[in-house]
């Protein structure tokens, strides 16, 4: 049973406590936040390695380098920024407005309101709390309900680290997070699905709450006939299969040059048996499915392009025990597929071949934009020639994933992969509202053109139009 209460009375603290952590100078969200990074990189490292582990199996290697690493090195990054991120902004003031100066304040939004998902439970609920409170907000976490081990943990670090009139992290199923978006938040910062991203957008427009919305969707990766097909696939298999496929950012797909299929299948082989062995079921390297729901939705996938004529080139054994889906390789889809027209987010991935690169990117752009679109070539002309006729929330060329790394990097979607950006100062910005601040120090030339009305004015209006 959900008490509707506890989260109102949870955010009327909250409120009333705004302005007091809204005026905390950078040293003492510093604090905060060096107290966050001891407790990921200390205190509580091994306790969320094996909560990460109970819950999908995630290899410790993995969640060292893809959960607690890019919070530590988002924080570092925050420490190193923050103290110019924080200074009033000067901005020149045209000459019409003589006698004034001008700047930006960022100043924080309020309390805000972050919705995390299961894939990568500690970078994606802690990675926006970062940005948050260096803006200098008050927050409320909601993680997501499908890491329950690793989101008990997580409530441990917050209510240790933080009073919950600052930072209070909330446990519970869909119905929470239902209840919480009622609530006036100054800013909803939501990573997840599409179709959530949708219901969110709307339970925020009932208070104009601005929101950031981290999406999915389907990321292609394209190698042409000229990129080095072992080194593009040895790539392509580490993205795809870290985390058993369950990355927003992970190629969902390839589009390959039609006369690459038969040596990029071969590849494949080795490069999956040499990453997790003959058999990946016994390697310690590689994840699980994180639930059965999940594992049913990806096992229906593949039987529907199977029975609608595709090949299965590699793969595609399973065990509902456990939660494991080998690294399975498919071609000959149809359209029609529901692999072909989802988010495949699991170690399935299928090929599809084109002639020319023009088919592929007619493909791409009939889709919604992607998360992320990667590129194997060697020809700098062609990697141009698909940037400029393609749209997507970022890319890679030559590799995938690592653009999430670089905080000096936006990182987002676009339409129905996101809305807004995270990370380093573009996260920072997310969560502060650009004050604009005119100070008028002595009489402006609007201060003589008030009214009545007279010819000299009007001159001197049309004078201003000609010339500044
Ligand atoms: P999801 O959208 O099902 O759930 C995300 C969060 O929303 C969870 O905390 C969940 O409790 C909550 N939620 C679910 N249904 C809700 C509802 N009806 N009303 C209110 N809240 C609700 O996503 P997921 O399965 O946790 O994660 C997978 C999706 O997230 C994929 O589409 C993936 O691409 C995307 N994702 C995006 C990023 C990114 O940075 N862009 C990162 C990770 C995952």
């Amino acid at each position: 049973m959900i008490d509707n209460n506890t989260y109102s009375n949870l955010f009327n603290k909250q409120k009333a406590n705004q302005f007091q952590i809204g005026n905390t100078s950078y040293k003492q969200r510093i604090a905060k936040l060096n107290s966050l990074k001891k407790a990921l990189e200390v205190t509580y490292k091994q306790e969320i390695r094996e909560a990460i582990f109970k819950d999908f199996k995630k290899p410790q290697l993995e969640t060292d380098l893809t959960e607690l690493y890019p919070v530590i090195d988002e924080i570092n990054f925050v420490k190193q920024n923050l103290k110019s991120w924080l200074k009033n902004q000067q901005v020149d003031t045209p000459l019409a407005l003589l006698g004034a100066s001008s700047y930006i304040v960022n100043e924080p939004k309020g309390v805000c309101l972050i919705i995390s998902p299961w894939n990568y439970p500690i970078n994606l609920t802690f990675g926006p709390l970062v940005s948050a409170i260096a803006a200098g907000n008050t927050v409320i976490l909601k993680p997501s309900e499908m890491t329950p081990h690793t989101s008990k943990v997580m409530a441990k670090i917050v209510s240790e680290l933080f009073d919950e009139n600052e930072i209070a992290l909330v446990e519970g199923e869909v119905e929470v997070s239902q209840e919480l978006l009622k609530l006036p938040f100054n800013h909803i910062f939501f990573t997840g699905s599409p179709a959530v991203g949708k219901i969110v957008m709307k339970a925020a427009s009932q208070h104009l709450t601005s929101v950031t919305l981290e999406l999915g969707g389907k990321s292609p990766s394209i190698i042409d006939d000229s990129a080095h097909l072992e080194k593009a696939v040895k790539k392509i298999v580490y993205g795809k299969f870290t985390n058993a496929g369950q990355t927003c950012i992970a190629p969902d797909y390839v589009l390959l040059h039609e006369s690459l299929k038969a040596d990029f299948i071969t590849c494949f082989k080795n490069e999956v048996s040499s990453f997790y062995s003959e058999n990946p079921e016994e390697s310690n390297s590689y994840s699980r499915i994180v639930n059965n729901k999940h594992f049913e939705r990806l096992k229906g996938g593949l039987e529907d392009a199977k029975s609608k004529g595709s090949t299965v080139e590699f793969g595609g054994s399973f065990n509902a025990s456990d939660g494991y889906i080998q690294p399975t390789l498919v071609s000959n889809l149809t359209e029609d597929a529901t692999l072909m027209q989802e988010e495949i987010f699991g170690p399935i991935l299928p090929i599809k071949t084109y002639k020319s690169i023009e088919e592929a990117i007619t493909y791409i752009n009939s889709k919604e934009k992607p998360l992320a679109l990667y590129i194997f070539s060697k020809k700098k002309k062609a990697i141009d020639y698909i940037i400029q006729n393609t749209r997507a929330g970022s890319t890679c060329v030559n590799h995938n994933l690592l653009q999430f790394l670089n905080h000096n990097l936006p990182f987002g979607g676009s339409n129905n992969s996101g809305i807004g950006k995270s990370h380093g100062y573009f996260g920072f910005l997310e969560f502060a509202n650009q004050r604009s601040v005119l100070k008028q120090h002595t009489i402006g030339a609007v201060d003589l053109l008030t009214p009545p009305y007279t010819n000299w004015k009007q001159k001197i209006v049309d004078l201003t139009i000609k010339w500044f």
